[in-house]
């Protein structure tokens, strides 16, 4: 009886530091000035003056971005990239190697469950399994590239041709220009700047759905910065005011599953939205069971990769919930692309003043997707797509050098 196809194993797995603003998979890594790091932006510092002005001042990348190489021992090499810096590639090379090294290059799930439960005492949220994301990646992008497929023929082939894209940034009418689904600008103001702050805010979504023009949808990002009283309120002026606002996304802290809940029943008619900073099945599983949200929004390099996003998306496709993931370009669309329940995806705008249509992952791929018209078509290239820009490999640093 035959036995099917050989597979290579796993000869080697390589965690690099990425020393270059704007190249890699830390999203927030930005020279100064840049919309990402120095535009208005309420987040959970902004009750602190001295932290207000900058997300830079209180350390949003103090992590950066890493890349991360796998081997077969037939020489085939796949690629990612993602978030966490040097402690990412320590618990890589140090702890989840083991389990990675010598393995058969299909049994993906089977390295997952080892890195995951082995990680159990110090991770489960954060930074453990933001490094298994990127070594999750590199897997699939392997495995892709030995098959000779892109990955997702590998999880479930195409739903759609083309997949329509909405631009995060601070030009709306530049994303209506180019052809976008629809446009979400950040809430510039947080809690602690009381009543005068509400009104800023008013009159900056009021800008914004000026430059959008009416009947494009306008989604606002609250990054985790307004507890369940303000948020209620701002949906209510904004309602007030004809904003008509797609989403409200990320309004309150993580891990309050309750407060969701609560802004669902005190505005019904509202959308809520969150996940970007939510992870693996287990965490997902309380926004869904408890209705909390009416869209949820991993971000597959953080969640715990594309083996965890699967199995989140199949829960939310239960309670018809879609999933449109947070950021991750490539890794995003070839998911969303396999999913009907994910029916566009996220891009996040990397130039200084959004107004440009530049690579997430800024130049550190030769061969990025990026939306034309607004929307992402994928070419059959194999893995996730992405190769090395070979100007980019001196920018990259062997963890441990
Ligand atoms: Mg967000």
């Amino acid at each position: 009886m035959s036995t099917g196809r050989q597979a290579p194993r796993i000869a080697d797995i390589r965690a690099f530091v990425i020393d270059s603003k704007g190249r890699g998979g830390d999203y927030h890594d930005r020279e100064s000035g840049h919309w990402l790091v120095d535009g208005d932006i309420a987040t959970p510092m902004s009750g602190y003056v001295e932290y207000r002005h900058s997300r830079t001042a209180w350390g949003i990348a103090v992590l950066g971005s890493i890349l991360v190489e796998v081997e077969l021992d037939d020489g085939t090499v796949g690629v990612s990239t993602g978030l966490g810096g040097e402690p990412a590639c320590f618990l890589i090379d140090k702890h989840f190697k083991r389990f990675v090294v010598g393995a058969d290059c299909r049994n993906i799930s089977l390295i997952w469950d080892q890195m995951y439960r082995a990680s159990l005492p110090y991770g489960r949220k954060g930074l453990a399994p933001a490094a298994i994301s990127v070594v999750d990646l590199a897997l699939w992008d392997t495995l892709g590239r030995w098959r000779g497929e892109p990955v997702y023929d590998m999880i479930g082939g195409k739903t759609k041709e083309r997949i329509p894209a909405y631009m995060t940034g601070v030009r709306p009418d530049v994303a209506r220009e180019l052809g976008f689904w629809g446009a979400k600008v950040p809430l510039p103001v947080g809690p602690a700047q009381g009543p005068a702050g509400m009104a800023r805010n008013l009159e900056a979504l009021t800008k914004y759905r000026e430059m959008a023009g009416e009947g494009f949808p306008l989604m606002v990002d609250c990054y985790m910065s307004l507890d369940v009283p303000y948020a209620v309120e701002l949906a209510t002026r904004c309602r007030a005011a004809g904003l008509d606002i797609h989403w409200f996304e990320e309004c309150l802290n993580p891990d309050d599953v309750d407060g969701h809940r609560l802004l669902k029943e005190r505005a019904p008619t509202e959308r809520w939205t969150t996940g970007e900073h939510e992870y693996t099945r287990y965490g997902f599983r309380e926004l869904l069971r408890h209705r909390a949200v009416d869209i949820i929004q991993p971000d597959v390099m953080w969640v715990g990769g594309l083996t965890e996003l699967l199995r989140v998306s199949a829960m939310a496709a239960a309670y018809d919930v879609p999933v449109i993931p947070h950021g991750s370009g490539n890794y995003s669309y070839h998911f969303v692309i396999s999913q009907p329940h994910s029916p566009f995806v996220e891009y996040l705008n990397t130039s200084p003043q959004s107004d440009q249509v530049n690579p997430v992952f800024g130049g550190l791929f030769e061969n990025e997707a990026t939306p034309v018209n607004g929307k992402v078509q994928l070419d059959d290239a194999p893995g996730f797509g992405l190769a090395l820009d070979r100007s980019a490999a001196n920018l990259i640093r062997p963890y441990g050098d």
